[in-house]
């Protein structure tokens, strides 16, 4: 039995849900304890009570202990059960990362899935649906399998009611990936979108993007959704790369100034852009699973977070591989190999 100590690192959801994914694809039981201990509520929250109600449903899987606000878990993996899923996150529950803890296991099975996640979309802390769409998956896609996610409907914090579809055809291994040089910036665009909220605030995200990013005014749009989707604000700027997508997003909150979010996000997209990084920094943390179970593979990116030292961590408890970050003058380089 694995036994992993959630407060290690980083000590967020993020090492139940790499641990879930790992142990559905490799068989072997784990038990974790301190769940999310480096967080101030420590314990796991409705959202990750629904991931690991998912693993389970998708797996197989037996769970002991759960409940919201366990401190510990014990989980033992069955047979990875592909096929037609739905799964309802509590009202805004991120979609995105009970998606990400369903994938790996679905994307290696023996058979397609299509699965239906209801609950937020665009959540704070959690990748928004066009992080996934954008940035991951196309990655994702390079190393065998198919996956296609649609947003029927978005869902914003607190309302939530937003509705994914994602269509999974597996591949019978993952290939390596050497994504080492991003090429040149072929397009830039900075989106404002807004639901059943004031339009200025749109607005100053935009005026605040253009202090910080030299970007071209058609560059600059706003989006207005329906009310009935609000309210909700989400800033996004993307860079198109020859080789690779980012995406940072902003994301408006009660009591933060729209400049605020504004000029945050841009400050981060002008580092990711200083640098000659392939990921960005979430990216990166995302990437190192699909990495590790193709046995190897390597990318540059920015500074790595905490989150993705602790995601190697958890990783190397499942997996025999190491996983190394190297600091350089203009990305930092992580390399994925098999022991
Ligand atoms: P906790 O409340 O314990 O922090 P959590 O379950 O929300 O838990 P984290 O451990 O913080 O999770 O992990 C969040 C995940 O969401 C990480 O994989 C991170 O890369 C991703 N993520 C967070 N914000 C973004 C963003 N703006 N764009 C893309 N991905 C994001």
């Amino acid at each position: 039995m694995i036994v992993i100590d959630g407060a290690e690192g980083e000590g967020g959801g993020q090492v139940l849900r790499t641990a879930l994914s790992l142990s559905l694809v490799t068989g072997r039981p784990f038990r974790i304890e301190n769940i999310r201990g480096g967080r101030e509520r420590p314990g796991t929250l409705r959202q990750h009570v629904t991931a690991v109600e998912a693993a389970c449903a998708i797996g197989g899987a037996e769970c002991e202990e759960l409940k919201v606000g366990a401190d510990a878990l014990t989980f033992t993996p069955g047979t990875v059960q592909p096929g037609e899923h739905r799964f309802a996150v509590g009202t805004a529950g991120s979609t995105s990362l009970v998606l990400q803890t369903l994938l790996p296991p679905l994307m290696l099975a023996g058979g397609p899935s299509r699965l239906v996640l209801e609950g937020g979309t665009h959540n704070i802390y959690a990748p928004p649906f066009d992080f996934l769409e954008r940035v991951f998956l196309p990655i994702l896609n390079r190393m065998g399998p198919t996956v296609t996610a649609t947003l029927v409907r978005p869902g914003f914090y607190p309302a939530g009611g937003g509705r994914i579809e994602v269509e999974i055809a597996p591949s019978a291994a993952l290939s390596r990936l050497d994504l080492i040089e991003r090429g040149a910036l072929r397009s830039v665009s900075a989106r404002a979108v807004i639901a059943a909220l004031p339009g200025d605030i749109a607005v100053r995200e935009l005026e605040s993007v253009a202090k910080v990013l030299a970007w071209p005014d058609e560059a600059r749009r706003i989006e207005t959704l329906p009310d009935h989707y609000g309210p909700g604000n989400i800033l996004l700027l993307e860079a198109v790369f020859e080789g690779a997508t980012e995406l940072v997003s902003g994301f408006g909150k009660l009591g933060v100034p729209a400049q605020m979010v504004g000029a945050k996000a841009a400050k981060r997209m002008a580092g990711y852009l200083a640098s000659d990084a392939v990921a960005g920094p979430y990216l990166a943390d995302q990437l190192l699973l699909p990495m590790a179970l193709a046995g190897g593979g390597r990318f540059t990116t920015v500074k790595p977070s905490s989150h993705a030292r602790t995601a190697a961590d958890t990783i190397a408890r499942f997996l025999p591989v190491s996983i190394r970050f190297e600091e350089g003058e203009r990305h930092h380089l992580v390399t994925v190999s098999a022991d």
